[in-house]
């Protein structure tokens, strides 16, 4: 846990991990790449299928977290643009699975 750049991780680590990638520039691509992963809709857990909206409605869209699927340095050490696709959108549970 907290290698990975979350966006429900404390600002403090994540800006550690973009360390000598560009930094705080790397961090809001990053953040409106989230933001972009979250339009989609309906808004469900990637893996357990845990439907947000249908469970909270709009005004909990903001509660499911975003899990990168690779690190930002992972490609041969640079930074490499983040895509959608880059993006698992997991519950609290899910994600905690995953680290
Ligand atoms: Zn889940
Ligand atoms: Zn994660």
């Amino acid at each position: 846990m907290g290698d990975l750049p979350c966006d429900n991780a404390p600002a403090q680590s994540a800006f550690a991990f973009q360390d000598g990638t560009g930094g705080i520039a790397v961090l809001k691509r990053s953040s409106a790449i989230v933001a972009a992963a979250k339009q989609r809709s309906p808004l469900v857990c990637d893996l357990c299928g845990f439907n947000f909206e249908e469970t909270y409605g709009e005004l909990d869209r903001g509660y499911i977290e975003c899990h990168h699927i690779e690190p930002l340095v992972s490609r041969n050490g640079e930074p490499a643009p983040t895509r959608v696709g880059d993006l698992a959108l997991l519950c609290a549970n899910c994600h905690c699975m995953v680290h």
